[in-house]
């Protein structure tokens, strides 16, 4: 898989968790094939994350959070910490220590 799907698979499974955990009684429609449910909220910061991803242009990528031309609005980024923080920690208590290296960096 190219490295750009492999991100991108990443901080869907990571939204998808997120949503799933915290947004119970939501109404959902799913993302794609890969059975992501998401609310309204999460799914456009899911169709951001993507997008932002698909158009970055660094070879090789930084992290987002070292790049010195960060891309997000503000609204995203407070949004993507969150999520990435609550699914953070969730990934590695289930063991995958691969999402671990994905949220650090
Ligand atoms: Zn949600």
């Amino acid at each position: 898989m190219e490295r750009e799907d492999r991100d991108i698979k990443v901080v869907l499974d990571f939204i998808k968790i997120y949503c799933k955990k915290n947004h119970e009684g939501r109404e959902k429609t799913l993302l794609n094939e890969n059975n992501t449910w998401l609310c309204k909220e999460c799914m456009e910061l899911a169709l951001y994350a993507i997008k932002k991803r698909r158009i970055c242009k660094k070879d090789p990528k930084p992290a987002c959070k070292r790049c010195d031309t960060p891309c997000y609005s503000a609204k995203y980024r407070e949004q993507i910490r969150k999520v990435m923080k609550f699914s953070g920690i969730y990934y590695v208590k289930r063991g995958r220590l691969d999402y671990l290296y994905h949220y650090l960096r």
